[in-house]
């Protein structure tokens, strides 16, 4: 097939019939829907001129998880009441590596969302370099509200039928959303116990368990450098910058505190019941304040405002309406929808860089794309995160550990690498970097070529 043989509209069409399909063999599932198209609508145009992809079905078993694990996790309450939840493990792709993804625990959790987390996760993990496949686990579990207690009991029901799947060869779980330093380590302590072996088949752990170093703030301050390696190549920079976050878990709290050390302004965080502005910028007290809030008292947000005169809180509201250059998106999936990506272009955003995974709704996407704004996608801005962990894993092979210098240095290196590899596949004529299509394509590529050097598996 010559460069030329297939049109954009014939493009086009397979693009269609190729999402129907996916839509038809995967019902009741939107995120995954909606991830897919994000990945394929950057590909089908790359690899219009490559027939081996076509021809080895590259993208038709992308699509699809090479095994999806799915379980019942009884436990008892502390009133002794027998409760039962579900839990899930999808093992999305290991052509690059064992397979690599965090465990999420919150009621909203479901196939259709494990599902795209998983398939972000293959090609998110691919961009870092290191050899890590995909996947993604969680269970519908609350962990809000429950007692450290119910947590533990909770953690070790799932982990005594997940344990059979893992391993530190074959498949790696990680956190997520509800799923912290103590769940992490009531996990690794329950599978120790059943296998008798102290191996790395968890990441996240605690430091004095086989932990690394940075690997807490890993993903906020990767997202952060990857906004500045977005600023600088196009001849801007993060100081002076306002920023606005959402969130007040892991990733957001890293982020803010990133954003101060490089000279910018954080405005506001958030949690699923509203958000802070603080219009003079959050100081470190205030954000080492809330890392305690929400890490360790497991309060609301909404308590900033009465401990600091400077906060105000917005009940229900996103931060997404307020003046700002740059926004970083940090909580969960799909929590920027058009209007709010319009009225972020109409104050005139300058840089939106996705710490959470899938923050921003396709009609975000394209209106921030549309208006010229740096559109910095999940998988490459916060792959800091897995990217550390995967230094983990290579520390507890070699029974080592790497001093905090080495480990901050290796995240900072690898957010480079992969704002070049976007940059690399995302050029376009005068106009900004499209670093959506950059990072799916070199994301792609990698996994897509070792599919092909396997055959059909
Ligand atoms: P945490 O559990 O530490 O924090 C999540 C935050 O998001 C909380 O403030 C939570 O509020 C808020 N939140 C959750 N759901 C909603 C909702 N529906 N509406 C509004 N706010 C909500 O999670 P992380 O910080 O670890 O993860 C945040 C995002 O980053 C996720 O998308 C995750 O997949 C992604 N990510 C995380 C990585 C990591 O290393 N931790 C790595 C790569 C990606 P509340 O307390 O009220 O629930």
């Amino acid at each position: 097939m010559s460069k030329s043989a297939v049109s954009d509209s014939k493009c086009a069409e397979y693009m269609e019939r190729y999402m129907e399909g996916v839509t038809k063999r995967n019902p009741g599932e939107p995120e995954f829907h909606q991830a897919v198209y994000e990945v394929a609508s950057s590909i089908f145009p790359y690899i219009k001129d490559k027939p081996a992809y076509h021809k080895n079905q590259i993208l038709e078993r992308m699509a699809e998880p090479e095994r999806v694990i799915y379980f019942r996790v009884p436990w008892t309450d502390d009133a002794g009441n027998v409760r039962t939840n579900r839990g899930f493990r999808v093992q999305f792709s290991s052509a690059i590596g064992p397979y690599k993804g965090g465990i999420r625990f919150h009621p909203s959790v479901n196939l259709s969302i494990l599902k795209f987390l998983g398939y972000e996760q293959t090609f998110k993990n691919s961009l870092t370099g290191l050899p890590m496949g995909g996947a993604k686990g969680g269970a519908n579990f609350n962990p809000k509200g429950k007692s450290d207690n119910e947590v533990m009991r909770f953690c070790q029901s799932f982990i005594t039928e997940l344990y059979r799947h893992i391993g530190e060869d074959t498949d790696v779980p990680a956190g997520d959303i509800g799923v912290g330093g103590r769940e992490i380590g009531y996990m690794f302590g329950q599978y120790k116990r059943i296998t008798n072996r102290f191996v790395g088949v968890l990441t996240g752990k605690g430091l004095e368990f086989g932990g690394s170093q940075m690997r807490t703030e890993a993903t906020g301050y990767g997202a952060i450098f990857f906004l500045r390696n977005m600023l600088k190549q196009h001849s801007d920079t993060i100081e002076g910058k306002r920023i606005l976050i959402s969130g007040a878990g892991n990733v957001a709290t890293h982020a803010a505190e990133k954003v101060l050390q490089l000279g910018g302004t954080p405005l506001t965080l958030s949690d699923s019941g509203g958000f802070i502005h603080c219009s003079d910028g959050l100081t470190q007290e205030q954000i080492d304040w809330v890392k305690e809030l929400k890490g360790v008292r497991r309060g609301r947000i909404s308590e900033a405002a009465e401990e600091f005169s400077n906060i105000t809180f917005h009940e229900k509201g996103r931060p997404w309406g307020v003046e700002g250059d740059c926004a970083v998106p940090s909580a969960t999936q799909n929590e920027i929808n058009g209007e709010e990506a319009a009225a972020l272009i109409k104050n005139g955003v300058k840089a939106v860089a996705e710490a959470a995974n899938m923050p921003c709704e396709q009609a975000a996407v394209d209106a921030f794309t549309e208006a010229g704004v740096l559109f910095g996608p999940a998988k490459a801005v916060n792959a800091g995160g897995v990217g550390v962990s995967g230094l983990e894993m290579s520390q507890n092979s070699g029974r080592i550990s790497w001093a905090p210098e080495r480990l901050r240095e290796l995240l900072e290196n690898m957010m480079r690498d992969i704002h070049d590899s976007c940059v690399q596949y995302g050029k376009t004529d005068g106009g900004p970097t499209n670093y959506l299509a950059g990072a799916n394509i070199a994301g792609f590529v990698k996994v897509a070529d070792a599919m092909l050097s396997y055959g059909h598996v």
